[in-house]
């Protein structure tokens, strides 16, 4: 990365601070020692796509809010797959066919154990964060609500957290209620205490928004559905990646995320749910593998979780999966997290410094290292496109969060997200080439 041009020459950590380039955002970084123990250098040789040169620069990726990039290790393990032991699972006796169910149900136990759930029955594959809130809407959500209840949401949702809810509540004659939002983005939580009530069957809430970056309450939201009698559904697809999961401390009734944002494959998802609400749900899709018995006058189901998993399922991906959810269970993780803490801080002082006028969107005290913003006189595309030239992957857009656009009064932002593979220097870059794109547009 030293030869992208308009670098700081001294590097990263202590060296930072010695750089008269820096000197006015000295105050805005946290201290060169939360970050000294990752080594940015060496995570980032595990993932080649980071690698290369796009328009004539270095590949600078900051759409992880978007998908992760893969490390090797997910990629081997997909092309050993399908070179060594493709097979479909859990019928077959043949040793191909054993090999890849015992992969695809290591997969569980390791996901259950990442997230700390206590049985691997309650750990359900899925399509991704879409394909799981759908899923619970679809089952739980019907054998539940009735004319009259009310779900409740927050203003923060992607829309894949607010349709599957708005087609239940058509459907039911159901009520959807919203948690209101302040305009730095954070929940209104005296709001929240006031909306759920015992007419509340489901709470489903985002724990980290993927426009704003903001770390939701979730332990007091939790709290709040169950002194009502409702269920809490927590949208993790932000969060997995940024920091530790565990349901079983949280107590929480429903998870969903994707892999792809865990450094794993695209087109699967994880449904954690509690034994006892999975097994009193009904099944989702009907087919093979959620059966226990067919005849053509009745059905008897599959036990948990496979009730969940009709038809074959997607296995090169679950079973590359285990390789992401190892490669980050395999990293110093709280190191990490202040690696990522240090970026956000660092690069929301220099875009700060580099653009003056720059409107940052959601401003919450608690944020993953998602950084949202307007330049005024620039429109989000118009940026995105340009600094695409300079080989930089930024999100432009609502996001798929259209409420916190209309919220806020904007069109879309220009969103950088970064992960733990993200390193200062392209922080600094992306201020640079932002402040040059913004003359460029501005003329
Ligand atoms: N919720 C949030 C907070 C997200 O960021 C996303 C993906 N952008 C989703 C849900 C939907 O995830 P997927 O498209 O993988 O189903």
């Amino acid at each position: 990365m030293a030869d992208i041009e308009g670098y700081c020459p001294t590097f990263w950590p202590a060296q930072l601070f010695l750089c008269s380039r820096f000197a006015h955002l000295r105050s805005a970084m946290p201290s060169p020692a939360t970050l000294i123990g990752f080594d940015v250098e060496a995570v980032r040789a595990d993932f080649p796509i980071l690698h290369q040169t796009l328009n004539g620069n270095p590949l600078v990726y900051l759409d992880n809010a978007a998908t992760t990039q893969k490390p090797q290790v997910v990629i081997d393990s997909l092309v050993e797959y399908y070179t060594q032991y493709n097979a479909n699972i859990h019928r077959g006796l043949h040793t191909l066919a054993e090999r890849a169910t015992a992969e695809y149900e290591l997969t569980r136990t390791t996901v259950r154990d990442f997230i700390g759930a206590a049985e691997a029955e309650e750990i359900v594959f899925t399509t991704g964060t879409t394909g799981g809130i759908n899923l619970i809407a679809s089952t739980y959500g019907r054998a539940n609500v009735q004319a009259g209840d009310e779900i409740v949401i927050s203003a923060m949702e992607h829309h894949s957290n607010i349709v599957p809810w708005q087609m239940l509540c058509q459907e039911k004659g159901a009520l959807l209620r919203v948690i209101p939002m302040t305009d730095a983005g954070e929940l209104d939580m005296e709001a929240a205490a006031h909306l759920i009530t015992p007419r509340t069957k489901v709470v489903a809430v985002v724990w980290a928004s993927n426009s704003l970056g903001t770390v939701n309450p979730v332990q007091e939201l939790i709290q709040l559905a169950h002194n009502q009698g409702a269920v809490l559904v927590l949208d993790a697809a932000q969060a997995i990646g940024h920091f530790k999961v565990d349901v079983q401390a949280l107590n929480v009734d429903f998870l969903v995320f994707s892999s792809h944002k865990l450094f794993g494959p695209t087109g699967i998802g994880i449904l954690y749910g509690k034994r006892a609400l999975l097994e009193a749900m009904p099944p989702y899709q009907g087919g093979g593998e959620m059966i226990k018995d067919v005849t053509f006058e009745r059905t008897t189901y599959n036990e948990l979780p496979y009730k969940f998993e009709a038809g074959t399922p997607n296995i090169a991906d679950v079973v590359a999966f285990r390789k992401a959810v190892e490669y980050v269970q395999n990293l110093d993780r709280p190191a990490a997290e202040a690696h990522e803490q240090a970026l956000l801080a660092y690069a929301t002082a220099a875009l700060q410094a580099a653009v003056p006028d720059v409107q940052l969107i959601g401003t919450a005290t608690d944020k993953i290292a998602v950084l949202s913003f307007v330049v005024p006189g620039a429109h989000p595309q118009d940026l995105g496109i340009l600094l695409d030239n300079y080989g930089i992957a930024v999100r432009t857009g609502h996001h798929c969060t259209q409420p916190v656009m209309d919220r806020l009064g904007i069109v879309g932002t220009v969103r950088a997200s970064f992960s733990f593979y993200s390193t200062l220097q392209e922080a600094e870059y992306l201020a640079q080439k932002l402040a040059r794109v913004v003359k460029m547009v501005r003329g």
